[in-house]
């Protein structure tokens, strides 16, 4: 059926459904916790569920993971659909944690019940101090044999708001000597008086990831719950819960383990990036520069390059640090064919063309992209005096420089070939203006003989008349070590790149001057450009999404 080979999570459905399991029962779901926008990491996780459920024509669900509501936020929720939206997806039903509390806290009835989860009433470092070590088992609580009737009535309590946070838990009543020591008596329940922001005040308690996981997959009969490999060891948890309110017939969802992304230069953690928000280092979790879904968006990345990043680093077992350089593969990849092609000049000089009628100007033809022949073609304007980059002049250089020199020549793009005659320079011997000629009949696609002459150089321009002002906001990485959060002694907040931002005043054809938010260009020789939502009313603003990887004329 599928033409490429099988990552491991395939094998696993494939292995399944050999095995009988009905094909019209896989199900899937995406888990975040409303605590932080997505990240790239989740990227991975979002293409793998979804690319799932495209490949098997099976429903996926996005269900929010929002049993701690000290971190939670609507705001989270929010930002969260729209970016699994806008990368392309489509969820089957939109779940909360918070709507199966019902549920959950009758199924934990039931486990007192059955004498398998019991109300301890000791501080959480008393219970801590009582876990034991990998090698030593832990120690009973002294609650640990309480009665069914005790811990059913302490339990209905501890629901009806009764007692201090903190006062006491439910745990599952399972073994204190197990290797895994997440089977030591886990905790299922603890109290705090919190507002939900879907619940309200509505639950004084609130159920643990792993009381609540695997039960919400067995509510949406959810059949392959794939996470991050921090969780292995839950995994036997997972199953015990699940055993308790199995019933025949159901589908008992299966967890598997992946290996977590981790993206050179950055951080991918919801935790560390809300504390960039916090402290100011970024404007905003859509900051250009961060490695959220939104930054990313804002930067330029398009869904497409990165569910192509996502594909092509695959399903791993291992964890392992990709190189952003990949990711600005993707996107360099995606933008050239899709960009139109205009011309900017960002640290500008001005040319002026001596043998040019002064108060002339004309409109020159100017392809769209040469890598999209439907993308058609634009006017520039051209005239006397021109910008071209301060970079792209030198009085002297050696016969490898094919830009300008004195008494050289290069083309200038779309338009003529000029010579440069003269340095005009202030009293610090800065250069202030070059003197040019041009040949009249050397203009691009004239058809002339003049205009096929091959110059070493082409150079972007724009008309200083005519050139409409923006600001451009230039990133660098927000951080100088490649694995930030890797080092054992010093924080990843000592890494921050002090220099991750410049902003300039950028040069454009005036084709430019009605862009909306979003749009993307190719600003020719520099890079890949997008409009920012800061642009407006009578401001540009362009963010540079990535540099070109090769320029047409060096
Ligand atoms: P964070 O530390 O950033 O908060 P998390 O795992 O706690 O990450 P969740 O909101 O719980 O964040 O994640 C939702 C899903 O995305 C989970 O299944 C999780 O395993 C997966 N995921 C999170 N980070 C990554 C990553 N870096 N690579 C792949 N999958 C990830
Ligand atoms: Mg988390
Ligand atoms: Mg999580």
């Amino acid at each position: 059926e599928k033409e490429r080979s099988l990552n491991f999570i395939e094998h696993i459905i494939e292995e399944d459904l050999g095995e009988g399991f009905p094909k019209d029962k896989l199900r899937f779901r995406f888990p975040p916790e409303p605590n932080g926008y997505l990240h790239i990491g989740h990227a991975s996780s979002i293409c793998l569920n979804f690319g799932l459920g495209l490949d098997y024509k099976a429903p996926v669900n996005l269900r929010f993971d929002d049993t701690n509501p000290e971190k939670e936020e609507q705001e989270y929720v929010d930002a969260i659909k729209k970016d699994v939206e806008w990368l392309g997806f489509r969820w089957d039903r939109e779940c909360y944690a918070s709507d199966y509390f019902q549920q959950l806290y009758d199924w934990a009835v039931v486990l007192i019940e059955k004498g398998k989860a019991y109300v301890d009433s000791q501080t959480s470092e008393a219970i801590a101090a009582q876990k034991g070590t990998p090698v030593r088992a832990g120690e009973e609580s002294p609650y640990r044999d309480r009665s069914a009737a005790e811990n059913l009535d302490l339990f209905r309590r501890m629901r009806a708001g009764e007692f201090e946070s903190g006062t006491h838990v439910l745990r599952a009543k399972i073994d204190m000597a197990s290797s895994n020591m997440l089977m030591r008596d886990p905790v299922m329940y603890r109290i705090m008086h919190k507002h939900h922001h879907r619940t309200g005040n509505e639950w004084p308690i609130y159920p643990l990831y792993d009381w609540t996981h695997g039960e919400s997959d067995y509510i949406e009969q959810v059949s392959h719950s794939f996470c991050t490999l921090e969780f292995a060891m839950h995994r036997e948890l997972y199953e015990w819960f699940l055993d308790n309110v199995y019933e025949t017939g159901r589908v008992k969802p299966k967890q598997r383990e992946f290996a977590r992304r981790n993206l050179s230069h950055t951080v991918v953690s919801k935790r560390k990036l809300l504390q960039l928000v916090k402290e100011g280092v970024v404007s905003g979790w859509d900051d250009p520069r961060m490695p959220t879904i939104s930054g990313l968006r804002r930067r330029g990345y398009t869904p497409e390059s990165i569910r192509n990043f996502t594909g092509t680093i695959g399903i791993a077992k291992r964890e392992n640090l990709i190189d952003v350089s990949l990711l600005e593969f993707c996107i360099r990849e995606d933008l050239n064919k899709k960009a139109p092609r205009v011309m900017g000049v960002l640290d500008p000089v001005k040319v002026v063309i001596t043998n040019y009628p002064e108060g002339e100007e004309e409109w020159l033809d100017a392809e769209n992209n040469p890598e999209d022949a439907g993308a058609g073609s634009r006017k520039v304007p051209f005239s006397r005096e021109i910008y071209i980059e301060r970079e792209d002049f030198r009085e002297e250089a050696n016969r490898k420089f094919f830009r300008l020199k004195l008494g050289g020549e290069v083309r200038l793009k779309n338009a003529y070939i000029i010579k440069a005659e003269e340095a005009v320079k202030d009293a610090g011997g800065h250069i202030t203006e070059i003197r040019c000629t041009y040949d009249p009949l050397s203009k691009s696609g004239s058809g002339t003989e003049e205009s096929m002459r091959k110059v070493k150089g082409t150079l972007h321009w724009v008309s200083v008349k005519h050139a409409v002002e923006a600001e451009i906001r230039i990133y660098d990485r927000l951080f100088t070590d490649p694995e930030p959060d890797g080092h054992k002694d010093r924080d990843f907040m000592e890494f921050v790149n002090p220099d991750s931002l410049e902003i300039t005043t950028g040069y454009l054809e005036p084709s430019l001057e009605n862009v909306v938010e979003g749009e993307q260009y190719q600003f020719q020789r520099l890079g890949y450009f997008c409009v920012d939502k800061d642009s407006g009313s009578g401001k540009l603003v362009f963010n540079k999404t990535v540099g070109l990887r090769d320029s047409w004329a060096k």
